[in-house]
């Protein structure tokens, strides 16, 4: 039933995204003269307090836990928050909020770092770290022990979490609630100084047992963990809890908005109740707003399950090209470009939803198609020998770099007696719709000559090993001599002159369109078995030696391709992008 519910929320929502997309493609096009821009809730928001005086600069912050990758979720909160910092001048922090010694990581530091200077963005400052704050967070508590609003509680996590009620019935006031300040005082610089074991104690705010939201009935502040902190070492064996924490840092940096995801929306209370108590008069107060996070289709995208992933070895790392992290993006090959045209297509939302995975497709395809060098590969080799084309003989035909950008100008493409076209590409037989090579037919080279197919050769298996064709040497350029007229065009590589390079197919790493979705199984049950299709030795023109790892290419009538960090002198290795939306036909005429 509640899947049911589900998918039809499911299928709801793709459609209006789909509906969306179309309705802004148009927008795009009327409006690009007016450059008009409706601002969206968190804007509205901003642009009222600097109207009204409440701010007269707006600080923001991105404030990820290092306990893994960054992933594209993440990109749609850094966009959106050093977005408003730059659009209005102000300012964005990156802090990292590090508060489970257990779980963080240096290792996922670093990958932050370089995911958020890759989107392009700069934080203001030194980065921040919450562990920065240990001691004024320390100091904090003890003022609200001392203001009678915090206690250290005895029972064991089990018996917390059992005496807390339910959202209909009130929770139970701890056996411990009602201690003198001095034994409370006592008793947490015990649990400070490393006197008592992990899980033994824990300081409690004092709020209300009997609150609708669960989150006030005497949230937990710090637990006593006896773990090595990737920052502050051994210093610490009492950590604070995000809520005690998150506040008190943007509290800390003067942060003006503090945007975050829909499920902090029930924390909002005690954001504010813990700033109540320790806000000073004259500072700046941060505002928490929330919005929707974002969700695609066939993915997951918690970092637990993630990890999960990576430690399963069903991929092979966090940057793995199927992975939705912004590190498997950006190995993809996905632009900063891509992702910020994205983010802003998907807009930014206060209900849940979910995006359609072919979204963030068509933004990378819409920034390859204008940014994209174009190339010729070969990815399954079918000989041709051109018989009346002189053995021995090379020339070198001009060819357009990127039909949508002049200014990338042009190269030239070797041609010879031999040359590669894709197996798919010629049929014996064919019907009246098969524009390509047919026996006794005619297609164009691209950039190259009419040829004309006379004989097909097969080994004794009756495969086709090569075929022999004849050339028109005055079509040179692939232009008709005589106004006669080809349907097909086709790409081809000069035998001699190919390299042999590796392609990587990526498909979706998941066939199903919500995988954590299904009560009964795991979402690595719908891993797709053919997420992964290696191509070695397909035949590249000369020019794509020069690839550097990360150089994006359209393989003509292909896909677009980037250069692999796993690449080197002998062997170049390309990662299928996104395919092709339209076929060539259309983009030659
Ligand atoms: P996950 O739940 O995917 O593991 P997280 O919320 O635990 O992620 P954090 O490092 O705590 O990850 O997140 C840093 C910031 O990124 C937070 O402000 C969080 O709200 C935001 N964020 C995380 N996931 C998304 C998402 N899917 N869409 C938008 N913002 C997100
Ligand atoms: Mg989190």
């Amino acid at each position: 039933m509640l899947y049911n519910l589900y998918k039809a929320q499911f299928i709801l929502s793709l459609r209006n995204n789909l509906y969306r997309l179309i309705k802004m493609t148009d927008k795009n096009q009327n409006d690009s003269s007016e450059n008009k821009k409706s601002l969206n809730f968190i804007e509205q928001i901003i642009e009222e307090d600097l109207k009204l005086g409440k701010h007269t600069e707006i600080i923001t912050r991105f404030p990820p836990e290092p306990n893994g990758y960054l992933h594209i979720g993440h990109a749609k909160s850094i966009i959106l928050n050093f977005g408003l910092g730059n659009s209005y001048n102000g300012k964005t922090n990156l802090r990292f909020d590090d508060t489970n010694p257990e779980k963080e990581d240096v290792e996922y530091v670093d990958s932050i770092l370089e995911d958020v200077k890759w989107l392009g963005f700069n934080w203001d400052g030194e980065v921040h770290y919450a562990s920065d704050y240990f001691d004024q967070l320390y100091e904090w508590a003890i003022k609200l022990i001392k203001d009678g609003f915090a206690y250290v509680d005895d029972q064991t996590g089990e018996e917390i979490s059992a005496s807390r009620g339910t959202p209909t019935r009130p929770g139970n006031k701890s056996p411990y609630r009602n201690r003198s300040v001095e034994d409370n005082l006592e008793l947490f610089y015990r649990m400070k100084n490393g006197d008592l074991k992990d899980g033994e104690k824990v300081l409690r705010a004092k709020i209300d047992m009997s609150s609708p939201n669960m989150h006030m009935r005497d949230p937990v502040m710090y637990r006593i963990k006896h773990a090595h902190h990737h920052r502050t070492g051994d210093k610490w064996c009492i950590y604070p809890m995000y809520d005690f924490t998150h506040g008190q840092s943007d509290y800390i940096e003067s942060i003006t908005h503090s945007i975050c995801t829909l499920e902090f929306e029930n924390h909002r209370p005690l954001y504010d109740w813990f700033l109540d108590h320790i806000y000073e008069k004259g500072r700046i107060r941060p505002r928490q707003i929330e919005f929707a996070r974002l969700n695609l289709s066939y993915t997951v995208m918690s970092k637990r399950k993630l990890a999960e992933l990576v430690e399963g070895n069903y991929v092979i790392g966090w940057d793995d090209p199927r992975m939705p992290t912004i590190s498997g993006l950006r190995r993809r090959g996905y632009t900063p470009e891509s992702l910020k045209v994205f983010t802003e297509k998907v807009g930014i939302a206060k209900r849940e939803n979910i995006i359609d995975v072919g979204l963030l497709e068509f933004s990378i395809r819409e920034h390859l198609n204008k940014a994209a060098q174009r190339v010729m590969v070969v990815l399954d080799p079918l000989k041709v020998t051109i018989t009346n084309y002189p053995e021995g003989q090379n020339e070198l035909l001009p060819a357009v770099n990127n039909p949508e950008d002049e200014t990338m100008g042009k190269r030239e493409v070797p041609f010879s007696r031999t040359i590669y076209i894709e197996k798919e590409d010629f049929k014996e037989e064919a019907n009246r719709k098969f524009f390509r090579l047919k026996l006794g037919s005619e297609v164009r080279l691209r950039y190259a000559y009419f040829i004309t197919c006379n004989e097909v050769i097969k080994d004794k298996d009756g495969n086709i090993t090569e075929l022999l064709c004849t050339y028109d040497p005055l079509s040179k350029g692939g232009k008709s001599p005589d106004g006669r007229k080809v349907k097909g065009t086709l790409h081809w590589v000069s035998a001699k002159h190919a390299s042999d390079i590796e392609v990587r197919q990526y498909d979706r790493l998941f066939n199903d369109e919500a995988p954590d979705s299904h009560k009964d199984k795991n979402f690595k049950e719908f891993i797709n078995p053919d997420s992964l299709t290696i191509i070695e030795n397909c035949k590249a023109e000369p020019f794509l030696l020069k690839a550097k790892a990360g150089d994006k290419y359209q393989f003509e009538r292909k896909a677009y391709f980037t250069l692999d960090k796993d690449s080197n002198k002998e062997k170049l290795i390309f990662n299928r992008t996104v395919t092709l939306r339209d076929s060539w036909k259309k983009q030659s005429k």
